[in-house]
């Protein structure tokens, strides 16, 4: 079941000519549209179903600087300090709140890797420490069985998903964004070499520039480019409580369990394995580039194949803008959640909180997060289609940075001074021989 997610106005007539089209309205289009219409510079965001109806409500809501790979923490730390002031800067509640996160640690060895990242981090001088048992007992009452500490981040803390993405959606269209749903953008046109228009399903668009922010679908709009970026989908599940009292106001994850409390007193519980990847077609093209990930993330990821290969199978590859493209065949990607890990992780948040014995569960969802080879994202011009952007790959871990990705991008695509060095986001990472590698401690 696809959970409830505030409503945003769309805007009624499609304009024939703008600066930027943004493709894709999660949190990462809608921050990159509400930064350039802060600047001034015109901008139209089409989204083929509603905003933040994909990944971008489903997620945890953890926005976080701990546990990243350090190419990430200079974007990150930018991130949470626009979360402290994005309820200002929108005029909304986008639920954040500085609750702080801690990584629970089971035994000597979940400590030992958590040392080693923290070792990693030191240079950008985080408020991130290793705490005892006795601290873990105090940011945490409530919490039961035997845990050797954890590593804990004060500083980090919760968004509210379902809130966040309308809001700075909202804020984008008060600031001059045109905001368009159910507008699926069938491609780009090129003129000299550049890029002159998009094709929506509403008409042409005239433009200098384009931001894809697909998620998920950006590898499909890419491909139809003859651009190759290599990203795989991975199914995640998630179930939302009922409001429960004796919880813990920090997010913390544990052995099987990952939790986070919301606006509305209910937890979001999940966990971080039971990760469900479906073998497609794209599986077998990129398995070169996703070798070094699944050595290190096998264990947390449960393959599948079925149906869905067929299914992939038959998408077209490449289409004329003048028909339907793939983009208007599915409006909202709303997996079925997979029963078996929820139960799980039922049973282990139980374990380390007895105050969610009775808990209720009010739904579940499943959400198809975009991976990348090295599990960092892309955030970069295209080289060889001057005009044309990525923002995407955000590889389970966007939905916290998303607000510094949008700005960075919108310095981007202005030319302004990038507000933090772009270089590890480079596209051209993936087409000029680098093979980029995923951390193996984040
Ligand atoms: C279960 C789960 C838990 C997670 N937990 C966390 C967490 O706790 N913290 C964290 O930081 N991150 C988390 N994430 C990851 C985070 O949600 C994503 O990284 C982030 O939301 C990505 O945002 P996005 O805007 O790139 O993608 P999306 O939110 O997926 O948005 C892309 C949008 O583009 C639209 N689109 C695609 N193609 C077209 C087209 N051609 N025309 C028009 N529209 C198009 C789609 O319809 C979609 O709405 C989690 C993700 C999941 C699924």
């Amino acid at each position: 079941m696809a959970p409830r997610v505030d409503p945003v106005q769309s805007d009624s007539v499609t304009p024939t000519r703008t600066r930027v089209v943004v493709v894709g309205g999660g949190i990462i289009g809608a921050s990159t549209a509400f930064f350039l219409a802060r600047k001034g510079v015109p901008v139209v965001l089409c989204e083929k179903g509603y905003i933040a109806g994909e990944q971008s409500s489903r997620n945890w809501g953890w926005c976080r600087k701990m546990g990243r790979d350090p190419r990430e923490i200079p974007l990150s730390i930018e991130a949470l300090r626009l979360w402290r002031e994005l309820n200002t800067l929108t005029g909304a509640e986008t639920g954040f709140r500085q609750s702080g996160i801690l990584y629970l640690c089971k035994t000597a060895d979940d400590v030992a890797k958590r040392e080693a990242w923290l070792e990693q981090a030191r240079p950008f001088q985080l408020d991130t420490r290793l705490i005892s048992r006795d601290e873990v007992a105090r940011v945490l009452p409530g919490l039961a069985g035997d845990w050797q500490g954890a590593l804990y981040t004060p500083s980090d803390g919760r968004g509210e998903p379902q809130k966040a993405t309308p809001a700075i959606a909202e804020a984008a269209r008060h600031h001059g964004a045109t905001i368009l749903q159910q507008c699926a953008v069938r491609g780009i046109e090129t003129q000299g070499g550049r890029v002159a228009a998009v094709v929506t399903e509403r008409g042409r668009i005239t433009c200098d520039s384009v931001v894809l922010a697909g998620g998920v679908w950006s590898r499909l709009f890419c491909g139809n480019l003859d651009l190759r970026l290599p990203q795989l989908k991975v199914m995640s599940s998630v179930m939302r409580t009922e409001a429960l009292d004796g919880g813990p106001e920090a997010s913390c994850s544990g052995f099987g369990f990952g939790l986070r409390k919301r606006l509305d007193g209910g937890y979001n519980v999940a966990s971080w394995s039971g990760n469900v990847v479906d073998i497609v077609p794209d599986t077998l093209r990129f398995f070169g580039d996703f070798l070094p990930a699944l050595r290190l993330q096998w264990r947390q990821m449960r393959l599948r194949i079925g149906g869905k290969f067929l299914e992939e199978w038959r998408v077209p590859r490449h289409w004329s803008l003048d028909a339907p493209s793939p983009f208007e065949r599915v409006r909202t990607l709303d997996p079925e959640p997979y029963e078996p890990i929820l139960r799980q992780a039922r049973d282990s948040v139980t374990a380390a909180f007895p105050a969610f014995r009775d808990m209720k569960v009010a739904e579940s969802w499943g959400g198809v997060i975009d991976v990348t080879p090295d599990a960092v994202p892309v955030i970069s011009g295209v080289d060889t289609l001057p005009g044309f952007f990525i923002a995407t790959g955000f590889t389970g871990h966007g939905f916290g940075i998303g607000p510094g990705a949008g700005r960075l991008m919108a310095d981007l695509v202005t030319g302004d001074t990038p507000v933090v060095d772009p270089t590890a986001f480079r596209y051209s990472r993936f087409t000029d021989g680098s093979r980029p590698q995923p951390s193996p401690l984040a």
